[in-house]
């Protein structure tokens, strides 16, 4: 039983770890999904820039000599977020937005057409990074300059157009800093909702799990009851017989006659152990679904007076009345169960009434169902414990019952039988006094269930 319990705490572990897990994992793909969609709408932005610009200085760029020196201008220009480096046929730089210097410090200032400024003054890295001529390519590229960190998306392409013959390929640059601050910024927000989204991962999976525990624990709370309770019931009777035989023992010298009593009460009490047994396996095959039901088509009055015949002789006997009435009924049920199932009703409205009191049975039909009542005018049932009379091992009265032979099953193994045939069954006051246990079942379960 233990072990039961301590698995039952080791799966809702794992059920725990699975949720949590199942919680990470899709928030991590949703990570990624919104970095994707935030990267992919911010920069979709950029880069059509970049394509209407590269039309624009197509269109628009303009060669001129000016004091022997040779230079270019693109006008009108509609962008001046976008900075543009000119290359040569040879691949060497022509011309370059001044506009760059601003943000990349003051060893690049002059590196064209400027003979004050060396070569060697440019950081090779700077130069390599900036001024190299990527063909068709689109990329991100972060530069370090003097102060602060700049990131450009860059796109390069050939160029070949009479107006600027010198010049043979183009690099745009557009700053990306603010777009990069606003990806970020989304980013930020969603590792701080991720952090929130994980502690509330790991309450609902906590929560889930008992959740989704609670009816096996219930089950294995219920299934140590009925254990113990059988158990207990098994132990009466076992101790009596042990008793007996015991007694039957020490007389060694008396007749069978002599110690008769002794074997009388030692097979009362097997034959109880017997039904006790066969209860109990009708109970685990039905909690285990094994109980299977043979359906057959007969008439349910029939079988009614059939069952009713040994009662009425022992009411007869006990000086009570016992009466069946009703009309001709044709189900499809399982005859045992169904016989099973009356002789349940018919025993204890027969055990919990006294002489000249009376059991009345009837059966009427409406539409595809039929009502079953056995009314009695006997001890009846208090309120307080008529919620418990369908559970497992429970009597009213212990000590009555088990004088009449009940082990508090009757009533649970009516119910599945019952709910087996997608029936009810449920009891009242019956009037003057008693009860009234009326059972309503499909004639056709098949048909029930469309
Ligand atoms: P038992 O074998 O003890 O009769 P059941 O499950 O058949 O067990 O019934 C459970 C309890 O319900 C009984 O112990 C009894 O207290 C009560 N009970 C059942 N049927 C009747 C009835 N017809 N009249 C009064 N009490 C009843």
């Amino acid at each position: 039983m233990k072990n039961d319990k301590k698995k039952v705490r080791h799966q809702q572990n794992r059920i725990i770890l699975i949720h949590f897990l199942s919680f990470v994992l899709f928030f991590i793909i949703l990570g990624f999904f919104i970095f994707g969609l935030v990267h992919i709408f911010f920069f979709k932005e950029v880069n059509k820039e970049l394509f209407e610009f590269k039309d624009t200085l197509e269109e628009n760029i303009v060669e001129y000599e000016s004091e022997g020196k040779r230079y270019v201008s693109i006008n009108p220009r509609l962008n001046a977020r976008i900075f543009v480096i000119l290359y040569q046929e040879d691949g060497t730089v022509f011309a370059f937005d001044r506009n760059l210097l601003n943000f990349l410090g003051k060893h690049l200032e002059g590196f064209h057409n400027n003979p004050e400024i060396k070569d060697e003054d440019i950081s090779e890295n700077l130069k390599h990074d900036i001024f190299q001529y990527n063909p068709g390519m689109i990329f991100n590229l972060e530069k370090v300059s003097d102060k602060e960190v700049y990131h450009f998306q860059t796109f390069s392409f050939a160029l070949d157009r009479e107006a600027a013959p010198s010049v043979k390929a183009c690099k745009l640059l557009i700053m990306v800093n603010g777009e990069l601050e606003s990806r970020n910024l989304v980013i930020r927000v969603y590792f701080l909702a991720s952090f929130l989204m994980f502690i509330f991962a790991f309450v609902a999976s906590l929560l889930l799990s008992k959740m989704s525990i609670k009816p096996i624990k219930a089950a294995l709370d219920k299934q140590l009851v009925f254990v113990s309770d059988a158990s207990h019931e098994l132990r009466t009777p076992l101790a009596i017989v042990r008793n007996r035989l015991e007694n039957i023992l020490t007389k060694s010298n008396k007749t069978v006659y002599e110690v008769s009593d002794d074997i009388a009460v030692s097979l009362k009490e097997i034959t109880r152990l017997s039904k006790l047994t066969s209860d109990l396996l009708t109970l685990a095959h039905s909690d285990n679904e094994r109980l299977q039901l043979k359906m057959d088509e007969f008439d349910l009055l029939e079988l009614i007076k059939d069952v009713a015949v040994p009662f009425s002789e022992m009411a007869e006997i006990q000086n009570k009345n016992f009466l069946v009435a009703g009309e001709k009924c044709v189900i499809i049920a399982d005859k045992e169960k169904i016989s099973q199932l009356l002789i349940i009703l018919f025993d204890n409205a027969l055990k919990y009434t006294a002489e000249k009191e009376d059991i009345e049975i009837s059966l009427t039909q409406n539409g595809n169902e039929v009502h079953l009542d056995i009314a009695d005018t006997g001890v009846g049932i208090a309120d307080e414990v008529k919620p418990f009379v369908f559970e497992r091992f429970f009597r009213a009265d212990k000590a009555r019952s088990r004088e009449t032979g009940g082990n508090g099953l009757g009533l649970s193994i009516a119910k599945t039988i019952v709910q087996l045939h997608r029936g009810n069954i449920f009891l009242a006051d019956n009037s003057p006094s008693g009860t009234k246990f009326t059972v309503i079942l499909p004639k056709n379960r098949k048909l029930e269930k469309k």
